[in-house]
């Protein structure tokens, strides 16, 4: 059975490298049709916060990526950590360390003066023969687990390849801190057993606990799932993506006017290929990831293609979600807007989605509809001339009589047209600035039978 997990801490939102492997482990299971299991790891208990729990829920359900278990907290599980540590220690496999941070920090300094790695030095660590040092009065132990002193750790990582570290590199790790509560690599491989995960997709920052989560699995007799670790996420200027490089929330995006399931097939294309393929469903992607064609190197976040992505989408939509989200994002405004998505709010989207990238630039021009408009004084000024008041006036005479379809306004545009002997632009383009307040819009038949015949009138007035 494929069993496939995401793991986030909530000490922050749900952020964009985290998304995608939870979109990889996600369609992972899907693909093999095996599971996807939610854990939160809370044990971080300064910097976990509801709200963060909150947000990491609600981008899930934004970005669809259903789970068959959980979310499971850790900081429910700690009994069942506590148990492993004691069978770690009956075993000779973890020991109490009762060195002070202080006592920890003089070695390590002495070390780094003589150019030499500041690895734990082993003080407490049990041997044959060997005489632990009297148990301090008043201080706290840790746990630490007994990593292998030589030999090394191998695994063929999924994305990466065979990769090796040397034993000698690690030291005895911490797995309980002194206040009792398990550290990550620890309580990560109790879960991932007893969770019966079977692959594990995560960043590449973990390659380095990787070794001694093999080294705590084997300790345990627990079998190993495999590992694939997928590089990170780099800003446009190739820097690591963080707060101040364009890092946001996933639900940040969906504030911003994107689509989940242009989120999703953008995050998916970062970092994994399947041939050219630019655009594809959530079900392409389920049936084509079978863990193949993840890349090795870092991904650029290109901001203009994820808008690219989410134009595509938006104008693949339907009319009636459009409408629905455009009436969210009114309502969301600083000027609260309530609009009802109906038959005209749908009408509007679907004349406008051609051009707009996100949902946001779609609401601003169904806010057009609604609100006064304000022209831009130069377009008004360039295009609302001496030369085509006449025919404004008269355009407005004919559309206070006429019936309020886009095919009557059109035959009225071109009989005030005939009768000023003038072409499509040069009436349009005025009636656009008073009407929309630009010049660029969609075809004027069409955007005047959206308006109300009152909004036509009073807007030409102004001319
Ligand atoms: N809590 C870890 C993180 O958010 C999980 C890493 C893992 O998937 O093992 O980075």
């Amino acid at each position: 059975m494929i069993r496939t997990r995401i793991a986030p801490s909530p000490t922050g939102f749900l952020h964009l490298g985290t998304a995608r492997t939870a979109l990889y482990s996600w369609a992972y299971a899907r693909h093999h049709g095996g599971q996807f299991v939610l854990r939160i790891e809370d044990t971080d208990v300064a910097r976990s916060t509801q709200d963060s729990v909150d947000q990491i829920l609600a981008s899930m359900r934004w970005l669809g990526l259903d789970y068959d278990e959980g979310p499971v907290y850790q900081m429910q599980r700690l009994e069942r950590y506590q148990a492993v540590v004691q069978q770690l220690i009956a075993q000779g496999q973890a020991y109490y360390c009762y060195s002070t941070p202080e006592e920890l920090e003089a070695t390590r300094e002495a070390k780094r003066t003589k150019g030499e790695k500041t690895l734990y030095d082993g003080r407490w660590r049990p041997a044959a023969g060997k005489v632990l040092p009297p148990i301090p009065q008043g201080v706290q132990p840790v746990v630490r687990f007994c990593n292998p002193p030589d030999g090394e750790v191998t695994w063929n990582d999924l994305v990466k390849g065979p990769i090796t570290i040397s034993n000698r590199e690690i030291d005895d790790l911490i797995i309980v801190r002194q206040d009792g509560i398990p550290t990550y690599n620890f309580a990560v491989v109790v879960d991932d057993w007893d969770m019966r995960i079977s692959h594990v997709f995560r960043g590449d920052e973990h390659i380095n606990n990787t070794p001694w989560q093999i080294n705590i699995f084997n300790a345990l007799g627990a079998p190993l799932p495999q590992f694939g670790h997928c590089p990170v996420i780099l800003g446009d200027d190739g820097q690591k993506l963080s707060k101040r490089r364009g890092a946001v929330s996933v639900t940040a995006y969906e504030d911003a006017g994107y689509l989940p399931e242009a989120m999703l097939n953008y995050l998916a294309r970062l970092g994994w290929s399947h041939g050219d393929e630019e655009l594809f469903s959530r079900a392409q992607m389920v049936a084509w990831f079978d863990g193949s064609h993840l890349s090795k190197s870092p991904a650029q976040w290109d901001p203009a293609k994820l808008l690219w992505v989410n134009a595509y989408y938006i104008k693949h939509a339907s009319d009636e979600r459009l409408a629905s989200l455009v009436q969210a994002q009114l309502a969301n405004r600083e000027s609260t807007l309530a609009v009802p998505a109906d038959a005209r709010l749908q009408a509007i989207c679907a004349l406008f989605k051609d051009r707009c990238e996100t949902t946001v630039a779609l609401a601003a021009w169904a806010a057009k509809f609604y609100t006064d408009v304000q022209p831009d004084a130069i377009e008004k000024a360039q295009h609302v001339t001496d030369a085509v008041r006449p025919a404004l006036a008269a355009l407005a005479d004919k559309l206070s009589a006429c019936a309020w379809d886009k095919v009557a306004i059109g035959a009225v545009i071109k009989e005030v047209l005939a009768a000023h002997g003038f072409k499509m632009p040069q009436l349009a383009m005025p009636v656009r600035v008073l009407i929309l307040g630009t010049a660029q819009t969609p075809s004027l038949d069409a955007v005047l039978a959206l308006c109300t015949r009152e909004q036509v009138l009073a807007r030409l007035q102004t001319a």
